[in-house]
């Protein structure tokens, strides 16, 4: 048996860079499991992508002698991110290391190092219920955005990302904190504020309809009424936590500039992103948002040309006419188009007008529609 107590394995855990650390048993999340099961409509494409969310539920699918789930708190925005990337990029993906395993990876591999140096045998199962594990360590509570809130660290705001660590050792569990922490006075802000109408209110989200789901799984040309309620996101999404008042505290603060976010900076600009090749993005943006491969460098330029209209900044006219006229994807012509055409100055017509001669069916018509003609 172990000597290692909890009292040394949150010691090990903060020394390593966690700020909270919380204990809940290894039960299955049955409850979630049902969720699940009713909301196939909605969850239904994530298991059909073989993320199996439903296998998740049950901490010994993946460890039979599972016993204690340990939760890690990560505040994945503890320095200042630059301004433009936040506008472009859900700030969770910002430093996101799952490919690179230089930053977040190590400290949990030297964490599961020091249980395994005491005969502990841990899994991480990236298909746990990882908030609602959280919830269940008392670590925090939910907000109507779907998002988890920390009682402790980041001002008490969302910007956390709960780690569950299943291992084969019983331990004391914290008591539950499932629950809504939402102040009665705060109108909505997070649903109000959702462009896509993706949040239902009760707590519960349409994936399908998120901003975040829609930027790296959706599927061909982005629908012309999605277009600009996508508003300048490129990956990801941060809206519903930027408006939430919980997480006002932690937005005022004063943190200090991250530095290895903002060394990759002018890969992530979006002229950069627009017009790059597969060898420079395999080599400098799949290793820090991997979602979509080289398979999908369609889709991520769909998405840029997209931002880069409802930015309504002219500068980008001259990328999104180079755009156009070097891909032969029509997925991305036509979101160039699109683009150029909500710009709208005589620079990006005049270009539509040179395009319309050769172009043909959706293309032709998205080329219309820009130029106002449909
Ligand atoms: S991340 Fe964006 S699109 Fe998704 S629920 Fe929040 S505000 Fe809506
Ligand atoms: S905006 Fe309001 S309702 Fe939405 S998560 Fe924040 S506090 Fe809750």
């Amino acid at each position: 048996m172990t000597g290692l107590t909890r009292e040394d394995i949150i010691a090990k855990a903060c020394e390593l860079g966690f700020e909270d650390v919380g204990f809940t048993t290894a039960e299955p999340f049955d409850t979630h499991l049902d969720f699940l099961k009713d909301r196939q409509d909605a969850y239904g494409w994530a298991e059909a992508a073989g993320l199996k969310l439903m296998d998740g539920t049950d901490p010994k699918t993946v460890m039979p002698g599972a016993q204690t789930i340990i939760v890690l708190m990560e505040v994945y925005f503890k320095k200042r991110f630059p301004r433009q990337m936040e506008g472009h990029f859900g700030r969770c993906y910002l430093d996101d290391d799952r490919v690179t395993k230089d930053g977040l990876s190590r400290r949990i591999k030297a964490f599961r190092s020091f249980l395994r140096d005491s005969g502990i045998d841990s899994k991480v199962p990236f298909n746990l219920p990882h908030r609602m594990a959280a919830a269940r360590a008392g670590m925090g509570t939910f907000g109507k955005n779907c998002l988890f809130y920390s009682n402790k660290v980041a001002r008490q705001g969302s910007w956390v990302l709960p780690i569950a660590v299943v291992v084969d050792r019983a331990f004391d569990p914290d008591s539950p904190s499932i629950e809504m922490g939402c102040p009665d006075w705060c109108r909505n802000a997070c649903i109000t504020a959702c462009p896509t109408r993706a949040l239902n209110g009760n707590g519960t989200i349409d994936p399908g309809k998120c901003i975040s789901y829609l930027t790296y799984f959706g599927q061909d040309l982005t629908p012309r009424e999605l277009r600009e309620p996508m508003g300048i996101y490129v990956y990801g999404c941060d809206r519903c936590q930027n408006v939430c008042p919980r997480n006002a505290p932690w937005l005022a603060a004063d943190l200090p500039v991250n530095e290895r976010v903002a060394a990759k900076e002018k890969d992530f600009r979006l002229s950069s992103l627009l017009n790059m090749d597969e060898s420079h993005f395999t080599a400098r943006v799949w290793p820090h948002m991997f979602y979509m491969g080289p398979d999908r460098l369609w889709q991520w330029k769909m998405n840029v040309a997209r931002a880069m209209g409802n930015t309504r900044d002219t500068r980008y006219v001259k990328d999104l006419i180079r755009c156009f006229k070097e891909n032969s994807d029509d997925r991305v012509r036509s979101m160039c188009a699109w683009a150029l055409g909500r710009i709208g100055d005589r620079q990006s017509r005049t270009a539509l007008e040179g395009f319309l001669p050769d172009s043909i069916g959706v293309l032709e018509d998205e080329i219309r529609y820009a130029l106002g003609l449909l």
